[in-house]
């Protein structure tokens, strides 16, 4: 159980009555329940609990190393997290433990564990539950990065925070759910990942380039204002958030904009803004035109997946031309293509 902060593990503070991250021991003393499950558990915190706003890629960098230094010695791992990043720690650290054999259980909770009314402690349980669960054969039954949340798990480099309010938060609006949470357990066996090779060795990837942005695109965006973003110095990588099926405005400036940023070797990868299905490039022709200046289909990648994998790409010394054909292709399961 790795425990990095987030409102779980949260206190309200007296004088400002703003909820803040508090240790560990805080929260282990509000769940007497852990010491019922019948398997042992160890636990790690992060030095200083943070919000999860506050996440950045040298703290999914610290998380990875966790998991590395204690993969053998574990059956698998439980990440406790706020909810506000969670869905892009999930997708990064998905590409950044590769040949991951063993669950990454990522939970948190909605109110703190304090509170009467918590959902901290049933998705703490759950979520230690389902890292201890084996198949029939004696093997992790989860051997993905996954997000549990009050009556799901998720995939969790499909996954989407969708409700600041609701219990269950989390999403993933193109792929379904690894398990369903009620009176049991129920795993959807066929959704869940099996790598090809399943004896290769966890391989950790540590860096992360942030030379990455995203560019939403609305109707009445201004030409200067895309401009401005598209040649920010030093960028590598633009995640374009288009309308439906992958279109953008058909003004020559912007075609031009686009294509003039590909040609400098920025990669530049379309997804839809729609919270479900796909880019289509190829069914109207304003998304045809973006094909042909040159960028990428992210197909029905979330944004939170399309932009970690961008980062992890880059971060390993890629190529645009290499970075661009990866895009394309599903590493552990983050799309359909
Ligand atoms: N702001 C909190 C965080 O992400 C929200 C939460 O945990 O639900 O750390």
């Amino acid at each position: 159980m790795i425990y990095t902060g987030g409102t779980i593990g949260m206190k309200e503070n007296p004088c400002s009555h703003a909820l803040e991250p508090v240790d560990f021991n805080h929260l282990l003393d509000n769940v007497p329940k852990l010491k019922m499950l019948d398997f042992d558990i160890s636990s790690f915190q992060f030095e200083h609990p943070i919000d999860s706003s506050a996440m950045t890629p040298s703290h999914w960098a610290d998380i990875a190393r966790v998991i590395e230094e204690n993969y053998e010695a574990y059956d698998g791992f439980v990440v406790l997290h706020g909810t506000d990043t969670m869905a892009y720690t999930a997708s990064a650290l998905s590409f950044m433990l590769e040949n991951l054999n063993k669950p990454v259980i990522i939970t948190g909770s909605q109110l703190p564990i304090g509170e009467v009314r918590t959902d901290g402690e049933e998705n703490l349980i759950t979520a230690l539950q389902i890292a201890a669960a084996k198949d029939r054969t004696g093997s992790q039954m989860v051997r993905e990065v996954a997000i549990l949340f009050e009556n799901y798990l998720w995939r969790g480099n499909r996954s989407t925070k969708r409700s600041a309010d609701n219990f269950n938060a989390f999403k993933s609006n193109n792929y379904p759910e690894l398990a369903k949470i009620g009176l049991g357990i129920t795993f959807n066996r066929e959704a869940l990942w099996r790598a090809k090779n399943s004896r290769a060795p966890l391989k950790v990837h540590y860096e992360m380039d942030c030379n990455v942005i995203f560019l939403d695109l609305f109707p009445g965006i201004r030409e200067e204002s895309v401009r401005h973003m598209l040649s920010m110095p030093g960028i590598k990588g633009i995640v374009m958030k288009t309308f439906g099926a992958g279109n953008g405005p058909n003004d020559q400036w912007f075609i031009d904009a686009i294509k003039e940023t590909v040609e400098r070797g920025v990669v530049v990868v379309n997804i839809t803004q729609c919270n479900n299905g796909s880019v289509h490039p190829f069914r109207y022709v304003t998304g045809l035109e973006l094909a042909n200046a040159g960028v990428v289909s992210g197909h029905d990648l979330t944004a939170e997946a399309a932009i970690t994998k961008l980062m992890y790409l880059l971060g390993k010394g890629m190529t645009p031309e290499e970075v661009r054909n990866y895009m394309e292709y599903s590493l552990c399961g983050e799309m359909t293509s």
